[in-house]
């Protein structure tokens, strides 16, 4: 994980933000760079706050002692919500029985709760409908009257930033002003509330989206919010590499891993990878997937196991312990994250979020 990467992009994201917070998305694992390192890392770059979709993400920031604002906004029944109060951690209420679990557990936690308001504005997952929207802000300054919360932000998420020009972009800023007006009439405004909605792809496309704070996740690490329109000048952060964990010479017309899916052609070296699909590398990537060894493009020979992959290396001079790098930035002529995505058919998001946990992380 090179985290000057990290740096950089944070640099990049001011400057398609200039005078707005950036609370910068860590769940999943800093999208599997690593939470703790890069969490310190986008703090020391200039991040305001930090973001993480569980209490369990926010309350394992606290417990390694980061003390910055962190927002925590998926919240189901029997979480630990008092521990959450206890430790800080701003949450999102977008639903009347939210604020009001929220409420209680500030009352055990002994500590007024930070609450930012989630409006749904048109991407139907989390957030109160246009509908519901009077009703949970009415909620939330009752239970603001009586201390149990403080409500710190009116915040929404986009359902179509990545697609410029899609018309839902233009209906979802609308409904977010027309909550935004909801909220302030009815008393929940005021200079300190952070109003909030844009992404990554918002924050690199669209200036109407910043208001008081951006909240960018995959741009942070490198990865393009918006592949069709360029790199945006980010660096991707994460290399994945590993060691051949064998070579060996085999003769023609040899099928190779599970289902002999592959031949090789003629006598050949083949490579052993350990990396595999618990490890993040998808098993569609059998026979398409390529990684960098021994100073070319392989693409994968077989089945993705498990725990290991094939490559033919040909004639080519290899050994046991000889790197491979199956993405990185490209500089070297490497595969990136991008190319992965585009030839699994996803997004960079997936395929560095699933990298396993026994995959070492290395921060540099
Ligand atoms: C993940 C997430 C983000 C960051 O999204 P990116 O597309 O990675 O920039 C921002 N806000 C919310 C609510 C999220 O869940």
């Amino acid at each position: 994980m090179d985290l000057s990467a990290i740096e950089h992009n944070i640099a990049v994201l001011r400057g398609h933000a200039p005078g707005a917070e950036m609370m910068v998305a860590v769940k999943a694992d800093a999208y599997g760079h690593g939470l703790v390192p890069c969490a310190r890392a986008v703090l020391a770059a200039g991040a305001d706050r930090l973001g993480t979709a569980f209490l369990r993400e926010a309350l394992q920031l606290r417990a390694a002692g980061v003390t910055a604002p962190i927002l925590s906004w998926i919240i189901t029944p029997d979480e630990p919500l008092q521990d959450a109060v206890a430790a800080g951690v701003e949450l999102s209420a977008g639903d009347i029985w939210v604020a009001d679990a929220i409420a209680a557990a500030a009352g055990r936690a002994g500590r007024t709760a930070r609450v930012h308001l989630k409006a749904d504005t048109g991407i139907s997952r989390g957030g109160a409908t246009a509908a519901g929207w009077p009703a949970l802000v009415d909620r939330a300054l009752a239970l603001q009257a009586t201390g149990a919360v403080e409500i710190v932000g009116l915040w929404s998420h986009f359902a179509c930033a990545d697609m410029p020009g899609h018309p839902s972009i233009g209906r979802q800023l609308a409904a977010f002003d027309e909550a935004l007006a909801v909220a302030e009439k009815a008393g929940a405004g005021g200079s300190h509330v952070l109003r909030h909605i844009a992404n990554s792809a918002a924050t690199v496309s669209l200036p109407a989206a910043r208001y008081d704070m951006v909240r960018p996740g995959i741009a942070v690490y490198g990865l393009s919010p918006i592949p069709e329109l360029g790199d945006f000048g980010l660096r991707p952060a994460m290399t994945l590499t590993a060691r051949l964990a064998m070579a060996k010479r085999v003769p023609a017309g040899t099928g190779v891993s599970y289902g002999h899916l592959y031949t090789t052609e003629r006598e050949t070296t083949l490579g052993l990878v350990p990396l595999g699909y618990a490890d993040g590398i998808m098993r569609a990537a059998t026979n398409r997937g390529q990684v960098m060894a021994a100073g070319r493009r392989r693409t994968i020979a077989g089945r993705v196991c498990m725990d290991q992959f094939m490559i033919d290396l040909g004639d080519d001079d290899v050994r046991e312990g000889d790197e491979v790098i199956l993405f990185g930035p490209g500089t070297s002529g490497e595969p990136t994250a991008q190319e992965w995505a585009d030839s699994l058919g996803t997004i960079t998001h997936e395929i560095v979020t699933r990298i396993g946990a026994r995959v070492p992380r290395v921060h540099r």
